[in-house]
């Protein structure tokens, strides 16, 4: 749609306004009017890393008071796949529904870029998709369970200085920092490389890391849940080579709001620097050109909040809107007719989202006559 974005402020707190047409922000203002009441436009947030197929309503998934490293853990859910009621009914559920569902639990949490970890589904390329998820160059699930030589492979396959993506260092102990050793002398650690996790790598493995031009996605929700700690993000993150992920909903958080909300109580960064770090910091980490910034010819990614309300202390029902390669998809429920939504509450708040979005979503509450699909 072509619209303009007006009564609004920057995060300076100077009016601006906004023009979209085509999916991208433009210079001229044109099309229809739609009044923000005084809210603050910032870039559609980018989560590094989510397994998009495991969110929903699943629950965080742990079988024993706390992990050492990633394998044990996986090797405690496997058995359970089979056995377990609520893994079983969402695996039941259509393939491209558990995709929609990760994709709908960014969007309400003003993420407009994903990238997804695990093999991709036709619906991600799909025009109704909620949030972009651009593919990386090359991935690969870790070292643990694709082996040394099919990493070493996806590596090599991978365009230099792409983004190329392996979790590792995923745990508090040897095995888990020893990941980092073999990557490095399998030649993976280079310009492109991002590392899920790196919650075991040492000083020493995380000044390597920098030199050769990789970085780490920060899942500190996960981390957490299943090891009882997280990295220190500070070296890195001061080295511009750190990015922010939520891990899907069976280790993380709710979603990259929640994580941003965690980041803030374990770092004390501003405000400002929380809300570069997501948006213009992440774009340019992962190579993503087109976005993270509020500029004509970029992408019409964005996100309105409630004026004065800093980016850290948002849920999603703050959030006053939430535009998607030029597309409004979520936004407060005043603004819904206007943009051809549907009402709805999230978490108790009145709200309004995209009509194909109405799927079944914890705090998600569809009005009397829709059904969830
Ligand atoms: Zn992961």
């Amino acid at each position: 749609m072509r619209c303009q974005l007006v009564n609004a402020v920057d995060s300076r707190g100077q009016a601006m306004s906004l023009s979209l047409a085509e999916g991208c922000i433009r210079a001229e203002l044109a099309g229809q009017r739609i009044d923000l009441g005084g809210a603050r436009l910032l870039p559609g947030l980018i989560n590094a890393h989510d397994h998009l197929h495991l969110n929903g309503a699943l629950p965080r998934l742990k079988f024993r008071s706390g992990y050492r490293n990633a394998s044990e853990w996986i090797a405690d859910i496997t058995p359970q796949l089979s056995t377990d009621p609520g893994l079983l009914a969402h695996r039941r559920q259509p393939r491209a529904l558990r995709f929609l569902a990760g994709g709908l639990k960014n969007l309400l949490s003003g993420v407009t870029t994903v990238l997804h970890h695990d093999p991709r589904d036709a619906v991600l390329d799909e025009p109704g998709f909620p949030v972009d998820v651009p593919a990386p160059g090359g991935w690969s699930h870790s070292l643990a369970l694709d082996g040394d030589e099919a990493v070493r492979a996806s590596h090599q396959a991978t365009p230099a200085g792409r983004p190329w993506i392996v979790h590792a260092a995923e745990g508090i102990d040897t095995a888990a920092a020893l990941e980092f050793d073999r990557l490095e002398a399998l030649g993976c650690i280079a310009p492109g490389t991002l590392l899920v996790h790196g919650l075991g790598l040492s000083a020493a493995q995380q000044r390597r890391l920098v030199e050769a031009g990789a970085a780490v996605v920060w899942c500190p929700g996960s981390n957490l849940h299943l090891f009882g700690r997280t990295l220190d993000p500070e070296w890195l993150f001061a080295q511009g080579r750190l990015a922010l992920g939520s891990d899907s909903r069976i280790s993380g958080g709710r979603d990259l709001l929640a994580e941003l909300a965690l980041v803030r109580e374990l770092t004390r960064w501003s405000e400002e620097r929380l809300e570069a770090w997501v948006t213009e910091g992440a774009a340019r980490l992962l190579g993503l050109t087109d976005r993270g910034r509020l500029e004509p010819g970029l992408r019409a990614d964005l996100i309105a909040l409630p004026p004065g309300l800093p980016l850290s202390h948002a849920t999603r029902a703050d959030l006053r809107l939430v535009v998607v390669g030029g597309r409004p998809l979520y936004a407060d429920a005043d603004l819904g007719e206007t943009l051809g939504l549907t009402p709805v509450r999230v978490d108790g708040r009145p709200k309004a989202i995209a009509p194909h979005l109405l799927i079944a979503e914890p705090g998600l509450e569809l009005l009397a006559e829709e059904v969830p699909a």
